[in-house]
């Protein structure tokens, strides 16, 4: 034994060879966190402190080989400043260099998934031997920042700059084949042949069949690159790169530029300039919300695990509707494996959601994702039908028809009749109450809400709506149903809107008062999408229909008259209402707030209105200017109050849950981490301060809850 740490072990074989194993204890996979980190640096003391050694195999006895730094540490380390987050690193470049000079030839074996510091780890060594069911990428990039422990330099020297750039970059997790065939890795073998595979390269290195020292310096020196390869891989990404990640998330520009400034220098000078640009990223309010979206989302899904444990698996499920909603659900149950019957009471319904299903899968053929048999596969995972003849053997059904309390209850009391004692049943109603839903079952605890977002193939969230009767298993069955289906589901207690669309119409009220006022609509549109959403307010209704947000806003009204009784704007005729009544539904009649035409692809292209601008207009009392702060206030802060409020009344769990269902939901800017991290970042005193001010001109909408002022008054904050 040459050394024996909580995670890393090296041993001594009997060919001289030492193998370095990474089992952190305790975990279920290794990460480099900082004690991690501080063993790795004994542990290659102790190896350089060996003689005789001929050779060194990183390895992992995890499935995974490390799956990271440890990201829990981060927030705290980068508040830590510039200077320490440069010493920190160079640490880690000082331990990193020393596995790469040591004076015998080296080699990775890649068991498993490799990513971010795990991955960096493994391009010290002169080779790389992989396992074929393993991926290996540095994600750093998607968390603001970008590869500090030397993948900015290596990678590129090892696979070129252009297929560097596009790992980095793009953030990537790359097959085995792929890793092999840019360079990555010198040879892909089955799993139980990867510690001999490994050994076997060691021994041609030191037969001097395999020149482990030119390797070794191929990845010290300066980027071979001609001005115009400069030019062609630095220069051009740079834009493309930029225009694809947008103005808020810099890390993936930033990450080129320190390959290009690394380019033409030597390890030390590269590792250096890597720091530098590194220390900057990790300081960004942007890089603390990624990765404080990163640790929620590791919430989310850990809740969602624990569920998925007690449940009982759907094996078959139903969708009844074959509209939007229900021709979606069934793609995407289909897609994923899990064979649906659609059931519709019209033949040209159940036509049009084949059709939609078929369009989907085609799309996925076109792409090279499925080939034609495994199109034809998943497509008969979906059986269309207009009776209940099969219902006796579903596991779970999701109810999907018609948004009216009086046709649902009706469904749902007919098909409880049908199934077995045991089938979930599952609404996915937008906005009437699951409870109220429940009234009419015999077995209410089977039943709960299951709400997908429009359209279900792209949206990843699903809210799974616990009614007051609802069991745990009707809950753990539906939430399974839906990590299945490939979606996150979170968990939220019931009440008019259930998490997402209670917040999402006070942000609409917010426009409405805007309108009121006479703000310009298609001037907030473009300041709120600056502000990071992927739409504005005005063209979002558009996109909802302005029968639908009138219909749900009713709903709303009628569960918080105190706030939303007059989302409209005072009571008067809103500007919502007005297109409504003037038959400007949105997209779906092609004229809302912009009028619709068709681009080259057949999608809808907004196009600016004057018949709209005047119906707004026609609706204002005053006609105020706006600047883009009041816009932003005026918008936000209607939001974040009803998220602070749905999770003072138990409606959703924790601040992170909140947070990912609208991020996941309605698109809220990922980068600004959440409602509830942007009041953190703004500080809650300041906040309540800003709610107070708009308040009083306002109403109630804006008025902060009195817990949120004893939270600003103790200052404290959401997240720790
Ligand atoms: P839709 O009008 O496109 O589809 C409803 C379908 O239900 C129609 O095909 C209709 O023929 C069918 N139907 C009516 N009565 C039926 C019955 N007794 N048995 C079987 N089928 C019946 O509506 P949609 O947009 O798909 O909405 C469906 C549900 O999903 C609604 O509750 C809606 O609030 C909810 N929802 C919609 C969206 C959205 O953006 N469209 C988003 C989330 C949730």
């Amino acid at each position: 034994m040459i050394y024996q740490g909580n995670a890393i072990t090296v041993t001594r074989g009997g060919d001289d060879i030492a193998t370095l194993t990474f089992d952190l204890q305790g975990e279920s996979v290794n990460k480099l966190s900082s004690a991690v980190i501080a063993e790795l640096e004994q542990a290659v003391k102790a190896i350089q402190a060996e003689s005789g050694l001929a050779g060194l195999v990183l390895a992992s006895a995890k499935e995974a080989f490390i799956v990271g730094a440890d990201i829990t540490e981060f927030q705290a380390m980068f508040g830590k400043g510039g200077e320490f987050l440069e010493s920190m690193l160079h640490r880690v470049h000082g331990i990193f260099n020393a596995i790469e000079d040591l004076p015998f030839p080296t080699v990775t074996a890649i068991n498993g998934l490799a990513l971010g510091g795990g991955c960096e780890v493994l391009l010290t060594t002169d080779f790389r031997v992989m396992g074929d069911k393993a991926q290996i990428g540095l994600p750093e990039t998607k968390l603001g920042i970008l590869p500090g422990w030397g993948g900015c330099v290596r990678l590129p020297r090892l696979i070129g700059a252009d297929n560097a750039i596009e790992w980095i970059a793009g953030g990537t997790q790359n097959r085995a084949d792929a890793a092999l065939k840019v360079g990555a890795v010198d040879a892909v073998v089955p799993g139980e042949q990867l510690e001999a595979a490994a050994l076997d390269i060691l021994a041609r290195a030191n037969a001097g069949e395999l020149d482990y020292r030119a390797r070794r310096e191929e990845k010290m020196q300066p980027l071979r690159l001609g001005p115009i390869e400069q030019m062609m891989a630095f220069e051009t990404a740079k834009g493309y790169v930029a225009g694809k990640a947008g103005p808020h998330y810099p890390a993936p520009v930033e990450a080129i530029k320190v390959i290009q400034k690394g380019a033409g220098e030597e390890r030390a000078r590269a590792q250096a300039i890597e720091a530098k640009a590194f220390a900057k990223l990790a300081m960004t309010e942007v890089a603390f919300n990624l990765v404080g979206l990163f640790m929620s989302d590791q919430v989310v899904k850990k809740k969602g695990g624990q569920f998925e444990k007690q449940a009982r698996p759907v094996k078959q499920a139903a969708v009844l509707g074959a509209g939007i909603m229900g021709g979606g659900i069934a793609y995407q149950s289909a897609s994923k494996g899990t064979p649906i019957l659609m059931k519709d009471i019209k033949e040209e319904a159940i036509q049009l959601g084949l059709k939609e299903a078929r369009k989907l899968f085609t799309k996925q053929v076109e792409r090279k994702k499925l080939t034609p048999e495994q199109m034809a596969e998943k497509l008969a995972n979906i059986r269309p039908t207009l009776t209940y003849g099969d219902f006796g053997s579903v596991d779970l059904v999701v109810e999907a028809v018609v948004e009216n309390p009086k046709v649902k209850g009706a469904v749902l009391t007919e098909v409880e009749g049908l199934v077995g004692e045991e089938t979930i049943l599952a609404s996915n109603t937008s906005t009437i109450s699951i409870t109220r839903l429940a009234s009419s079952l015999k077995r209410p605890e089977n039943f709960c809400g299951m709400h997908f977002f429009n359209p279900v193939h792209r949206m990843p969230l699903v809210e799974v709506i616990r009614g007051e009767k609802t069991s745990d298993a009707a809950v753990a069955a539906t939430v399974a149903y839906a990590r299945a289906m490939g979606k996150t589901p979170i968990v939220v207690n019931d009440c008019p809107g259930f998490l997402v669309n209670r917040v999402l119409f006070p942000y609409f009220g917010g426009f409405s008062q805007l309108m009121a006022q006479g703000a310009d609509f298609q001037r907030v549109d473009k300041v709120m999408e600056k502000f990071g959403w992927p739409m504005g307010p005005a063209y979002l209704l558009d996109v909802v229909g302005m029968d639908t947000a009138v219909h749900a806003g009713e709903v709303m009204a009628e569960g918080f008259p105190e706030r939303m009784g007059s989302l409209g704007g005072n009571g008067e005729k809103s500007a919502i209402q007005a297109m409504f009544e003037n038959d400007r539904l949105g997209q779906k009649n092609d004229r809302g707030f912009y009028a619709y035409e068709e681009d080259r692809k057949g999608k809808p292209k907004k196009v600016s209105d004057e018949a709209a601008i005047a119906l707004v207009k026609s609706v204002a009392k005053e006609s105020r200017e706006f600047s883009d702060e009041e816009i932003i206030s005026r918008m936000m802060v209607p939001l974040c109050l009803e998220t602070v409020r749905c999770l003072e009344d138990g409606i959703v769990g924790t601040p992170a849950e909140a947070d990912m269902a609208l991020i996941y939901g309605i698109g809220f800017p990922p980068f600004r981490g959440g409602a509830l991290r942007y009041v953190d970042a703004m500080g809650v005193a300041a906040f309540v301060k800003l709610a107070d001010g708009l308040a009083e001109e306002l109403g109630p909408l804006y008025a902060p809850t009195e817990k949120l002022r004893e939270m600003a008054a103790a200052g404290e904050t959401f997240y720790a």
